[in-house]
């Protein structure tokens, strides 16, 4: 792949705009994919946001920033904004049918050579790959939130992905400026596979008192230098993901020990999301 790719990020929500920001920042051309105008005006306006940051702790200048979102284009017909890409990153809704639809246009529309990459938290890499004609190029770029902060992108290996397609994308991340962490096609991944238990176990402790909320994150914070406690970390990532991928892996490994604690359920069913709704197992006002 040459130094300036073409870029298309579908998805302008949470993971998307931020994904499209680090591409623009590195010099790429990134053309940012979703439905509506409102929700691409959303994207846009939550990047000019992010990079405004940068401007006010002088990271960057005014100029430098007016440089990166004039290389931010935006569409509604995906067809269209893929059909120049050297790689297209999908970061819609977690549903694996939106995003088998998803492929399936990328297959037909994306230039023969492109990498298709999805971000996938927990849905199978060698099954989104199967609504393609071209597997060996489908690939999974997990990146973490919030995107030009964190360092990590875990790349996941489909059944059938390249090594030609693994090491353009190992090469694109660390010219990211990322740190890449490489997991094999099993449910939840590395990240999640790891993390997830920790939360369930966490709400566990919770729910038969074995210490209380501020307890379990104290101890867990300082016990073992984690930058926050689990439950923090949990209303952070939205609960109602945690049940999400905790199901996930549950299904997919068939071990107990990866089972949601009733808890977490029940304060999804009740809307207690964490800090998107705001009340978690702490409350965040409005
Ligand atoms: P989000 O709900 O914030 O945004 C999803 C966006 O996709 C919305 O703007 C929606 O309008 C758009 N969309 C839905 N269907 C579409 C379609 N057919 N074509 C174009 N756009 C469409 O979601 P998010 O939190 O950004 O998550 C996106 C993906 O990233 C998910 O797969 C999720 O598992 C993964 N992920 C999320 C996080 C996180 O912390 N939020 C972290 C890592 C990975």
């Amino acid at each position: 792949m040459s130094d300036t790719l073409n870029v298309s990020v579908i998805g302008a929500g949470t993971m998307g705009n931020g994904i499209a920001q680090v591409f623009a920042d590195f010099g790429h051309n990134v053309i940012l994919i979703d439905l509506s105008e409102e929700s691409l005006d959303r994207g846009v306006a939550a990047i000019a946001k992010s990079l405004a940051r940068f401007v006010k702790k002088e990271k960057k200048t005014q100029e430098e920033v007016d440089q990166i979102l004039a290389r931010i284009g935006t569409a509604t017909d995906t067809s269209a904004g893929v059909a120049h890409a050297d790689l297209v990153v999908e970061a819609v809704f977690e549903s694996e049918q939106v995003k088998m639809d998803i492929f399936r246009t990328l297959d037909e529309s994306a230039p023969p050579h492109a990498v298709l990459a999805s971000n996938t938290s927990s849905i199978s890499i060698t099954k989104i790959a199967n609504a393609t004609k071209r597997p060996e190029q489908v690939i999974g770029m997990h990146f973490m939130n919030p995107v030009p902060l964190m360092k990590l992108v875990e790349i996941i290996k489909g059944e059938r992905t390249s090594d030609e397609t693994l090491e353009k994308t190992i090469a694109l991340s660390e010219n990211l400026g990322k740190v890449v962490g490489i997991a094999e096609d099993y449910p939840g991944f590395i990240a999640n596979r790891i993390l997830m238990p920790m939360i369930t176990e966490a709400a566990f402790a919770l729910m038969e008192g074995v210490g209380t909320r501020e307890s379990i994150d104290t101890v867990m914070k300082f016990g073992c230098n984690f930058p926050m406690g689990p439950l923090t970390l949990a209303d952070f990532v939205g609960l109602d993901i945690c049940v999400n991928i905790l199901d996930v892996l549950h299904d997919g490994l068939g071990d107990p020990k990866y089972r949601c604690c009733p808890l977490l359920r029940r304060m999804v069913e009740a809307g207690k999301l964490g800090v998107k709704s705001g009340e978690g197992f702490y409350s965040y006002g409005d």
